[in-house]
């Protein structure tokens, strides 16, 4: 075993990853590599995940021409 202790959201043996902003261990399914930020740092900072949101979708979604 390789690793350096337990997921400390789920304490899960199987941790991979370091969180740049508290410096927590946690497991792959609690660590975003978007922001390098375990999910809980990432909801505090409140990163955006949902940048395509159909929303945002312009209405004129036709204007693709050749
Ligand atoms: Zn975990
Ligand atoms: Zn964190």
């Amino acid at each position: 075993m390789s690793v350096a202790g337990l997921c400390e959201i789920c304490e899960r043996p199987d941790v991979d990853h370091t969180c740049d902003r508290c410096g927590r261990l946690v497991c792959d399914r609690h660590w975003d590599e978007d922001t390098g930020m375990c999910v809980e740092c990432g909801a505090e900072v409140g990163q955006p995940s949902d940048r395509m949101s159909p929303e945002d979708m312009p209405d004129g979604v036709d204007t693709y021409r050749f």
